[in-house]
């Protein structure tokens, strides 16, 4: 049997992705903002009804440029979670700012609001919240502390294209928010990403940061780097946007059949859907605590199987060499991330997964109930 991977890449059909790139071969203009790139800029602000959208080549770029856009002083600290991919860590820490970790919150997986504050010193200077799986961070709350202390927010968003809260796309909450649109995303440029903002003073502070400081031919006003998306990538996010809502719909059947099967089994808690918010559906993470078998055991049977679940987040940031002379490293002072990392198994979701896939998948699970 095809080998089931934890998640699929959308594609559009390939004439019509020819057929947007078809005019690159008359224009020979392949990257540096050219006209696809453009639309696509276009595109996704009217989709995230969001004033500001940077493309970037991929989402760890964005994210480092988008709290490089904030002039934070060097050396000081940042509030984050380690219950992430090292990508959010590794940004902060490559602007020379210093990771402070803060725990999360057991149902939402994201930052616990409420252990924000305790973390904040003289040198805190920013919040780099994750929103995860699907679910967001407690945006009303993270915006109260941050401006009673004039702390910079910059979202980690990498999981949350797509979802909305009361209705506003994710795209417009704290200083930015910041998208992948890696292949493994629900939504993809292949690669690719974006900083999401709304104050005009970023807007030139962000092409400086991603195309070398260049103003004009002979205008070179910044010390930037090279993080530009090029037109290819636009014609894939031009593509993959116009199909996205059927996308997601389809992802939420997928997860709706994994809730009829494993809701209600002891020992199995899935994720609950929050109030407010229409989720993207981008992962399932189900949380085996108690049950007949533990997370890795589950991994293997579904491996044996040739299903692919992933352990995400699976080693925890705070819990990784690079990152063990930190003031505030090791698990123990997160204790609910070191909990759900332990525990935690992201079962395979995309639109196109068969049903029938999901219905053995769960037999699959369920089948290593040992009855007493
Ligand atoms: C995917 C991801 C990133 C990095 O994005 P890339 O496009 O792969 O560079 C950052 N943070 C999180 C939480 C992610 O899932």
């Amino acid at each position: 049997m095809e080998p089931i991977l934890v998640t699929r890449p959308s594609m559009p059909s390939f004439e019509e992705y020819c057929e947007e790139i078809r005019k690159l071969w008359d224009t020979r203009w392949l990257t540096n903002m050219g006209e696809v790139h453009e639309k696509f800029q276009h595109d996704l602000e009217q989709y995230l009804s969001c004033p500001h959208v940077a493309l970037h080549t991929n989402g760890h770029l964005a994210l480092e440029n988008a709290i490089a856009a904030m002039s934070l002083p060097p050396g000081r600290e940042v509030i984050t979670t380690p219950f992430t991919f090292v990508s959010t860590t590794h940004a902060i820490t490559r602007n020379g700012l210093i990771p402070v970790f803060c725990d999360v919150d057991p149902v939402s997986f994201t930052i616990d609001a409420e252990k924000i504050e305790e973390l904040i010193s003289d040198k805190t200077v920013a919040i780099v919240p994750v929103h995860v799986y699907g679910n967001l961070c407690d945006v009303e709350r993270i915006q109260q502390i941050a401006d009673q202390y004039n702390l910079k927010v910059i979202y980690d968003a990498a999981h949350a294209f797509g979802v909305r809260y009361k209705g506003i796309s994710s795209a417009n909450f704290g200083n930015a928010s910041v998208f992948s649109f890696h292949a493994t995303k629900v939504f993809n440029t292949i690669e690719g990403g974006a900083v999401c903002f709304r104050d005009d003073a970023l807007i030139n502070i962000l092409n400086d940061l991603k195309n070398f400081g260049i103003r004009g031919p002979e205008q070179i006003v910044a010390v930037g780097g090279n993080a530009k998306m090029n037109e290819f990538q636009a014609a894939m996010g031009i593509c993959n946007l116009r199909h996205l809502d059927q996308e997601i719909a389809k992802r939420k059947l997928v997860a709706q059949r994994y809730v009829e099967h494993l809701n209600g089994v002891p020992g199995i808690q899935l994720s609950k859907s929050q109030e407010d918010i229409d989720s993207n559906y981008s992962y399932f993470p189900v949380v085996f605590d108690g049950f007949s078998a533990t997370r890795d055991e589950v991994f293997i049977a579904l491996k044996e199987q040739n299903i692919l679940a992933r352990k995400y987040f699976y080693p925890l940031t705070n819990n990784i060499e690079c990152y063990s002379d930190l003031p505030s490293a090791g698990k123990s002072s997160t204790p609910t991330a070191a909990f759900l990392s332990d525990r935690v198994l992201t079962l395979p979701i995309y639109s196109d997964l068969n049903l029938n896939d999901v219905d053995r998948i769960c037999e699959i699970v369920l089948s290593l109930i040992k009855h007493k």
